[in-house]
């Protein structure tokens, strides 16, 4: 889907969704699990009369990503009235940014389609309130009626605009990856909870017209929706029909997009300064929280390498969730960091994945238990995949499973020397014919010998093992 001739630039809601009340109320953030439209006050309903008060710990977080972003933290800062009609705005106005948002020119560092470090530049990082959730009884161009859920109204958003710097679906998909990783980094946001980032993707071919796609959930999303636009806007262009400036929906189930509007103006919202808030200096807050921030994924990576010794590629898969880079840490401290590095990012991550399931389900103790087994020769390769696999697998109680239950009970204690050249003398005997292709000079004979070796001891060889002893024997005989 690359190809010189296409830009795409995004812009990202962000609910600060770690945050304990809304933006401008004391309303609780925790509605996730609850009924609609029980998580709402005066303020947050709009009600005539309400003034809204700025919680100051959003701000802080707001400062946080900025910097994390590497954007310019505005001295002064400043909050508008952005005036539209909508039913999931009760206010009929939306409190956010305007001119002089929180954060101007920043940058994100992403894996380009060509493998390299590509820099991604951030227009500008701005708060303001969420909407709350309108649920459609059917698709949104076909409901007979739509439900609103104001549980979401007056939650803290950032909203993350980039320059047309992107190239592909691809690269797009790796952004929003990119981003969620600095956000949880950041410990603001929970990427898991319902509505917690929506995109919008702009999309056009050079020279031609942009079409917005609004209010995509998923990355995966992104990325199927962008790859369709541009098969559309290509195969307009061939007709000789010009993309005019729209904004589109995203229809997840038929996966096409469909155009619902043409594009607003900024002059349409009648932006104008929120008379019932001041102008927040901000410039003074910036330190502390500068100082506050975390060790974040570039310098992770960095240090991973540098300390653990490990490769930048298994490096880069460990770094790219917080979970897993504490729970390497943690294993690296107790076993070889290297081989901790290989198994977690290339095995583990892999069966979580699998599984749709995150590391939290396993115990950085059985990992340094199963690495140590692995180091001592007690388990094969194959024998320390399958513990995890078991261990996995395991419904109930994980204090249950251990690695060295596992391997007791599915007998995959690695066969003893012995053992293995009696099987691999046996396999000799037994393979006339593949013997007798290898000296014949075909090589690749030698793996059915091995194949026979390793049924013998049930798999419990190890298969590198196992084939320098077959080729051994064949070659004194
Ligand atoms: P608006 O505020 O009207 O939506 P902006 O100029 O602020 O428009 O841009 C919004 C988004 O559109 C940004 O993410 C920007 O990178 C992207 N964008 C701008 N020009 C193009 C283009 N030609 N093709 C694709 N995306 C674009
Ligand atoms: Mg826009
Ligand atoms: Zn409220």
């Amino acid at each position: 889907m690359a190809g010189g001739d296409v830009i795409i630039g995004l812009e990202v809601h962000v609910q600060l969704n770690r945050l304990h009340s809304k933006l401008f109320c004391g309303c609780s953030t925790d509605y996730h699990a609850s009924d609609p439209n029980t998580h709402t006050c005066p303020v947050c309903l709009g009600l005539p009369g309400t003034l809204p008060v700025v919680n100051r710990r959003a701000v802080e977080y707001a400062i946080r990503v900025a910097l994390a972003l590497n954007c310019q933290i505005q001295g002064e800062t400043l909050f508008y009235r952005k005036n539209y009609y909508y039913p999931d705005l009760p206010k009929a106005f939306q409190i956010t940014q305007y001119d002089f948002p929180l954060g101007l020119g920043g940058s994100i560092l992403i894996k380009g389609e060509d493998g390299e470090e590509k820099k991604i530049r951030i227009t500008r990082v701005h708060m303001e309130e969420d909407p709350g959730r309108l649920v459609h009884a059917g698709t949104i161009d076909r409901a007979k009626y739509s439900m609103v859920d104001y549980n979401r109204c007056g939650m803290s958003l950032l909203e993350v605009v980039t320059e047309p710097d992107l190239r592909s679906p691809k690269e797009a998909r790796s952004f929003l990856d990119k981003l969620r990783n600095i956000l949880e980094y950041l410990d603001v946001f929970d990427g898991g909870l319902e509505g917690a980032m929506r995109i919008d993707s702009n999309i056009s071919l050079v020279g031609g017209e942009r079409a917005e796609v609004k209010n995509i959930s998923s990355h995966k999303g992104v990325e199927k929706a962008l790859a369709y636009e541009i098969t559309r806007q290509r195969s307009a262009r061939r007709r000789g029909v010009a993309q005019v400036q729209e904004t589109r929906h995203y229809d997840e189930l038929r996966a096409i997009t469909v155009s619902i509007r043409t594009k607003e103006e900024a002059h349409d919202y009648r932006y104008f300064p929120e008379p019932d808030l001041v102008p927040m200096r901000i410039a003074d807050w910036v330190p502390k929280v500068e100082a506050e921030l975390p060790e974040l994924p570039d310098a992770k990576r960095e240090r991973f390498v540098a300390e653990y010794g490990i490769a930048d590629d298994h490096a880069r898969s460990l770094t790219s969730e917080i979970r897993v880079a504490n729970f390497y840490e943690v294993v690296a401290k107790r076993a070889p960091p290297r081989l901790a590095a290989a198994w977690i990012a290339d095995v583990l991550k892999g069966e979580l994945n699998y599984r749709d399931i995150t590391i939290d389900k396993f115990s950085p103790d059985h990992m340094v238990e199963i690495l140590s087994m692995l180091e001592g020769g007690k388990i094969t390769e194959k024998g320390a995949v399958e513990v995890i696999r078991t261990i996995l697998d395991h419904s109930g109680d994980p204090s249950e499973v251990t690695p060295a239950r596992v391997v007791e009970a599915k007998g995959l204690v690695r066969a003893g020397d012995d053992a293995v050249k009696a099987a691999v003398r046996a396999a000799v005997e037994e393979s006339a014919q593949a013997v007798a292709d290898y000296r014949a000079g075909n090589e690749k004979a030698i793996n059915f010998i091995v194949g026979v070796v390793m049924k013998k001891t049930r798999g419990r060889a190890d298969p590198g093992e196992a084939n320098r002893l077959v080729k051994e024997t064949l070659d004194e005989i």
